[in-house]
């Protein structure tokens, strides 16, 4: 399926110059999430550079990045991946005109000893 969004639009919303990453993994290898992202972060710049923008769209890991910019703070060359995957995750929501879930998903999913500002942060992450 294609989704219409290109390289180009993936850089202008998140600002990141691709070329910047000699991709040495750096930003992989700090990543949290990494053991649950089917791309990684360092693959995530390598996709949108050539532009296989539709299996990132289609893919759960734009879900599984936490946002906690340790890619960024990791990456010798500046290139922030973070800001590509929430641009990758802006696109799909604006595209399908609403975020995967909504508000009133989130009860049925929370456990008991999630701190409350974890649900806080995730809910303005999710949100629009
Ligand atoms: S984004 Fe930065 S840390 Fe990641 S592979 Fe590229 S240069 Fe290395
Ligand atoms: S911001 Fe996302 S991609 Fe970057 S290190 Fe954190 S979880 Fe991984």
């Amino acid at each position: 399926m294609s989704n219409n969004i290109t390289t180009e639009d993936i850089l202008r919303i998140s600002g990141v110059d691709t070329r910047k990453c000699m991709f040495c993994g750096k930003c992989s290898g700090t990543c949290p999430a990494f053991d649950e992202m089917e791309y990684h972060p360092h693959q995530f710049v390598y996709m949108v550079q050539w532009g296989m923008i539709d299996k990132l769209m289609e893919s759960k890991s734009i879900y599984k990045c936490l946002t906690c910019f340790a890619c960024l703070e990791r990456c010798p060359r500046n290139v922030q991946p973070a800001k590509l995957i929430e641009a990758v995750r802006q696109a799909v929501i604006r595209q399908q005109g609403m975020n995967h879930m909504t508000e009133n998903d989130i009860p049925g999913l929370l456990e008991d000893k999630l701190p409350q500002q974890a649900i806080v942060s995730a809910m303005r992450k999710y949100k629009k």
